[in-house]
C-alpha cells in the first residue's frame, strides 16, 4: 500500500497529484534534452507550467495564484521532480518570492508584478547569498542606503537560482549599518531594468544545468521608495517566516527524485539476470533496494508531518529542518545507489539516473546546508531538554 492511500489523500488532491502527473509526461519531459542543452526552461515549458498554474500553486487565489496552499504545492513539486527537478526549481522561486510579495508587499505590487508571478508573464528569484558566506543569513554586507529619491543599494549576490532569466529578484540588504545583525537588514524589490542591476554570468553547473543560477552586483542600483519590501528592519524576520516553506518544498523535490530513480531501479533489475539467476531475487540487491524503501517511506512521513503543521498555521522549524535534512541526504544516498545498480548504463545519459544524480547534490546545499539543519534540529533537541 502506498503512503498517500494510508495517510488518506482527498480526492482533489489525488486529481491534483494526476494532473502534475500529466503535465510533467506529456508537456515537459519532451523537452528537458533541448532545455538543458540550452540553459534555460524552453517556452513549450514554461508557457505550459504557467497555463497549468504551477507558478502560482501556494500564492492565494485573491492575487491570481491557484490557493492550493503547502500541500498543493508539494505535490505539484514531488510530481515534476519525478521527471524534472529543474521545473520544479523554476516554480519554486516565483511561488516563494509571491509568498513575500503577498505578505509584505503594498496594494501596488500585489497588482502588478504578484499577478505577473502567479500568472508566469514574470519570473522571480530572490537573493540572500553573498560571495563571503550564505550560511549566516545575518552577516549579509549589501548595503542599502536612503536618499531624497529612494534608495541606493549596494553589493554583490551568487548562486541566485532562477537569476539568469528573472524578470525581478527580492534582495536582502543592510539597510541600518549600525543596528545589531539581524535587526539591521531589509527586503527590496529590484527589477532587471533598474539602473545598476548588473548580471555578473550563469554558473557552469554539476546538475540543474537549466536553473539558471548565477551572479550579479548592484552598483548604486536606485530604486524607488516603494521598494521597500515590508518594514524596514524586519527582512531578516520576514526571511525566516519564508523558511519553512522553501525547507518543506525542498522535501517535496527530493521525495521526487528519491521515487524515480528506485521505480527506475526497480524495473531495470526486475528482468535482469547474471550468473543464471534473476537479479530481482538476489539477497545483496533486495536488501539495498529495501533499505531505499524503508528510507523514503520514512522520509515521507516526516515531510507529512512538517506540512499538516505547516498547513495548521503551526511553527514548524525543527520538523521542516528534519524532513529537508532526510529526503535531500537519501536523494543523494539514492540516486548514487541507482545509478550503480543501474551498472555501467548507469553511467551515461541512456538512463534518467544521471541526470538525477547529477541535480540532487544542490538539495542538501541550498535553503540551509545538512550542517545547519543539524544544528537546527539538535539546538531545539537540548532547548526542550530545558538547556
Ligand atoms: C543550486 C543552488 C541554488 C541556490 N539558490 C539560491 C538562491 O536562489 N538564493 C540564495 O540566496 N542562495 C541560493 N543558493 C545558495 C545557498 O543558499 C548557499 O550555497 C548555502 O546557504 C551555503 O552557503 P555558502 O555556499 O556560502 O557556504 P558557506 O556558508 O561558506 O559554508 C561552507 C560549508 O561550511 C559549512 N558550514 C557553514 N557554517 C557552518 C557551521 N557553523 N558549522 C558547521 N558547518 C558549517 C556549510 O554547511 C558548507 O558545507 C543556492 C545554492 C545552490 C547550490
Amino acid at each position: 500500500m502506498t503512503l498517500p492511500d494510508i495517510l488518506g489523500e482527498d480526492e482533489a488532491t489525488a486529481a491534483h497529484r494526476t494532473r502534475m502527473r500529466q503535465l510533467a509526461a506529456q508537456h515537459i519531459a519532451p523537452h528537458i534534452e533541448k532545455a538543458e542543452r540550452l540553459g534555460m526552461i524552453v517556452p513549450e515549458v514554461r508557457s505550459a507550467m504557467a497555463a497549468a498554474g504551477c507558478f502560482g500553486r501556494a500564492l492565494p487565489v485573491s492575487c491570481g495564484g491557484t490557493g492550493a496552499g503547502l500541500r498543493g504545492f508539494a505535490v505539484q513539486q514531488d510530481e515534476l521532480s519525478r521527471v524534472w527537478p529543474t521545473a520544479a526549481v523554476a516554480a519554486t522561486w516565483t511561488n516563494l518570492s509571491g509568498l513575500l510579495l503577498s505578505k509584505f508587499g503594498t496594494p501596488a505590487h500585489q497588482d502588478d508584478l504578484l499577478r505577473k508571478a502567479a500568472s508566469g508573464q514574470a519570473l522571480g528569484a530572490v537573493a540572500w547569498t553573498e560571495p563571503h558566506g550564505g550560511s549566516d543569513a545575518a552577516g549579509i554586507t549589501t548595503s542599502a542606503r536612503r536618499v531624497d529619491a529612494g534608495w541606493v543599494l549596494n553589493g554583490g549576490k551568487r548562486l541566485i537560482d532562477n537569476i539568469t532569466h528573472a524578470d525581478y529578484v527580492i534582495v536582502g540588504a543592510r539597510s541600518d549599518a549600525d543596528a545589531a545583525t539581524r535587526k539591521g537588514l531589509s527586503m527590496f524589490i529590484v527589477r532587471r531594468d533598474d539602473p545598476g542591476f548588473v548580471f555578473g554570468g550563469t554558473y557552469d553547473t554539476l546538475g540543474l544545468r537549466a536553473a539558471g543560477v548565477g551572479h550579479f552586483t548592484l552598483d548604486d542600483c536606485l530604486i524607488p521608495d516603494d521598494r521597500l519590501l515590508g518594514t524596514e528592519g524586519r527582512g531578516f524576520y520576514q526571511m525566516m517566516a519564508m523558511v519553512e516553506f522553501g525547507r518543506i518544498g525542498v522535501a517535496a523535490i527530493c521525495l521526487g527524485i528519491i521515487t524515480a530513480v528506485l521505480d527506475a531501479t526497480v524495473a531495470f533489475l526486475r528482468d535482469r539476470s547474471s550468473f543464471g539467476r534473476r537479479l530481482s531475487g538476489n539477497e545483496v540487491i533486495l536488501a539495498r533496494i529495501a533499505d531505499l524503501r524503508v528510507r523514503l517511506d520514512a522520509a515521507r512521513l516526516l515531510t507529512e508531518r512538517a506540512i499538516r503543521l505547516y498547513d495548521a498555521g503551526i511553527r514548524c522549524s525543527t520538523e521542516s529542518a528534519m524532513a529537508k535534512l532526510a529526503a535531500s541526504e537519501l536523494s543523494n544516498d539514492a540516486t548514487a545507489t541507482a545509478l550503480h545498480l543501474h551498472g555501467g548504463i548507469g553511467f551515461t545519459t541512456e538512463t534518467p539516473v544521471l541526470r538525477l544524480f547529477r541535480d540532487s547534490p544542490a538539495f542538501t546545499i541550498g535553503e540551509g546546508t545538512s550542517e545547519i539543519l543539524r544544528m537546527i534540529i539538535g539546538r531545539d533537541e537540548f532547548a526542550r531538554a530545558g538547556e
